[in-house]
């Protein structure tokens, strides 16, 4: 065992045991409980490795004991004493230290404390959040969240393990650097020394692991704080960390079978209770993972896959012809009739089918239309248009058993899509489908190299300006015009697929990465249909376009949410759970107070004025 042995203490808290009895130590740590029978006073003695009861006895040791008297709980104290065994029956059973005490000669406090805001010893106690932020050194001596962090501690451990044993080097990037665009905005630092000019806060350390490449590095990886300046929406934080690898002399299986044995290895040793769901992990192409499950991060705990009802919807000739106007009308405009067999839902209340017509709404579909299969028949409302017959194949379609509840969205491709996808997920969390234990993690890959932006009347790349094209696609990279300043969304650019693959666990994206462009001409091209023209180009990625001049091995990489992989293996809903000092949703640090004005000078140094934003009125 690690040798923690200081002045101020020969054990740790959390390390005698029965065998030490008879044994001089010293401990320190916090009082996390005390009782006081009068001649005898107990204290239980906490420090991050565990607790040790303390006696103090007035008649043996009166200095201890008066000592002992002052303190109150969080006082940090010394004792020494002998190690006893407890008296039989007096044993406690939930502490690896229970069988032992100490009994103290001498104690001495080392610092008070005042009464804290929330229990320490009460972890389960309800505590707002914005109290535990502030107070997060508090927050963190509670056994709960000092488990998550060591969690979070031993999963950076273990990846470092796995790359160090095989060829990976680890290197720092620099936080100020150029623009490296991830899609959000950017934080940006005044420079001092070149007035008038501005550093950005990495989003990525993309390009310069990219760099790393040219240089020769082979095969680089970083635990990378990343920045992005972005409105918190949901589970996001401005600063997040990132497992941040690149590999040259890949191909996409290459970098995906390295990232899944490690993901297999880490997960094995951080939380070996937990099963993997499928090993080797299920890969599905973007287009897959949307029909089946409408979501390009599936969660594969439960089934309740989409089913496509057209087929039966239609006649021989593929005419729609189901009768029921609302099924006819969509397939005849374009748009597709797709369902999900709900378990056990079958008698649902009226106000619950609301309840899921209303997220149905909320989620952009027009309505819902439900098929309840009970014992001796199907029943909803559209039965009347649709007829039993053609209701019991649409929902023995889509694998529906007796006491199922078939909900069927008939809208647009895309709205269908997303919206049958969220209801699955929704109804697999609320009915228990997911086995909360379970780690089931899946790749997805193929996705569209470009994204049309309509606001912008162009196209923009759907994760990485830098991703590779497949190779069969790389005849798409065209606009249909022929001018890349010219784009249309019916342009070739839009089907073509990129080496692009997420990694995904329980429903969230893990991560994602690709096999990048390596050769400056197709990546001008790429960027020429980004909408970047040669001046942009050359002042947004001048350095990295001028290095892929001088012999840029073929290479690609991922990076992966360490926040988020931490959190998803310690079982919490939110990232925050699992970092030491999160912030709040507006941006702020509680605890220290940040953001807020400057010194006074600070401004002037970097010749800045804050001039306030123009009254909207
Ligand atoms: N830089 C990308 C990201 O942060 C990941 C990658 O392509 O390696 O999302």
């Amino acid at each position: 065992m690690t040798n923690l042995a200081t002045p101020y203490r020969t054990h740790t808290c959390g390390a005698l045991r029965g065998d030490d009895a008879g044994i001089d130590v010293r401990l320190a740590g916090w009082v996390h409980r005390r009782r006081d029978h009068g001649q005898l006073i107990f204290l239980d003695l906490r420090d991050r490795h565990g607790i040790t009861q303390v006696v103090v006895d007035a008649t043996e040791s009166p200095d201890a004991h008066a000592a002992a008297t002052r303190c109150r709980n969080e006082f940090v104290v010394t004792v020494a004493g002998l190690v006893e065994r407890r008296r039989p029956g007096g044993e406690n059973a939930k502490l690896p230290t229970g069988g032992i005490e100490v009994r103290a000669r001498e104690l001495t406090v080392l610092s008070e404390a005042k009464t804290p805001p929330f229990y320490i010893n009460e972890p389960d106690a309800p505590v707002d959040e914005s109290v535990r932020l502030q107070y997060r050194y508090l927050d963190i001596r509670r056994e709960p969240m000092l488990r998550r962090l060591l969690l979070r501690s031993q999963l950076v451990e273990e990846i470092r393990r796995a790359h160090h044993a095989n060829g990976f080097v680890e290197i720092e990037t620099p936080i100020l650097i150029k623009s490296t665009p991830e899609g959000a905005r950017d934080f940006i630092v005044p420079s001092r020394m070149q007035p008038g000019t501005v550093y950005a806060l990495p989003q990525s350390p993309q390009q310069l692991k990219q760099l790393l490449m040219v240089a020769g590095v082979d095969r680089y990886f970083q635990i990378a704080r990343c920045f992005r300046d972005e409105d918190l929406r949901g589970d996001r934080q401005p600063e997040f960390t990132q497992l941040d690898l690149e590999m040259s002399f890949v191909t996409e299986e290459t970098v995906t079978g390295f990232v899944e044995a490690m993901a297999i290895s880490v997960s094995r040793a951080v939380t070996p209770e937990r099963p993997l769901q499928q090993v080797p992990f299920p890969r599905f192409t973007y287009d897959e993972a949307l029909e089946r499950f409408g979501s390009d991060k599936p969660d594969l705990r439960f089934g309740m896959e989409l089913t496509d009802l057209g087929p039966l919807l239609t006649d021989a000739a593929g005419a729609p012809a189901s009768g029921f106007r609302v099924f006819d009308e969509t397939l005849a405009a374009g748009g597709r009739v797709k369902g999900i067999a709900v378990p056990g839902l079958a008698d649902a209340s009226r106000a619950r089918i609301d309840e899921l017509s209303e997220a149905a709404r909320r989620y952009g579909a027009r309505g819902l239309v439900t098929l309840a299969v009970a014992a001796a028949e199907i029943h909803g409302p559209s039965l009347k248009f649709l007829g039993a017959e053609r209701a019991s194949a649409l929902a023995h379609r889509c694998g529906a058993g007796e006491g199922d509840l078939v909900l069927i969205v008939a809208d647009r491709p895309a709205v269908v899509t997303d919206v049958l996808g969220r209801l699955r997920v929704d109804l697999g969390t609320k009915l228990g489908l997911a086995d909360p234990a379970v780690l089931a993690y899946c790749w997805v890959d193929r996705f569209p190299m470009y994204e049309w932006d309509a606001e912008r009347n162009g196209w923009h790349a759907t994760h990485n300006p830098f991703s590779g094209v497949v190779p069969e696609d790389e005849a798409l990279l065209v606009t249909a015009s022929g001018d890349p300043e010219r784009p249309s969304p019916d342009d070739p650019a839009g089907r073509a697929r990129a080496m692009q693959y997420d990694l995904a666990l329980n429903g969230w994206e893990l991560g994602g990465g690709s096999v990048r462009i390596h050769q400056r001409a197709l990546l001008e091209r790429s960027f020429a249909l980004q909408g970047h023209t040669r001046a942009s180009m050359r002042q947004k990625f001048g350095g990295m376009l001028d290095a892929f001049e001088y012999g840029a091995p073929p290479h690609g990489g991922i990076a992966i949410g360490i926040d988020r992989w931490a959190a998803l293996l310690a079982d919490q809903a939110t990232i925050r759970e699992v970092m030491a000092f999160p912030k709040t949703s507006s941006g702020s640090d509680l605890m220290l107070d940040a953001p807020s004005a400057p010194d006074p000078g600070q401004y002037a140094e970097l010749g800045l004025r804050y001039v306030g934003f123009p009254d909207p009125a």
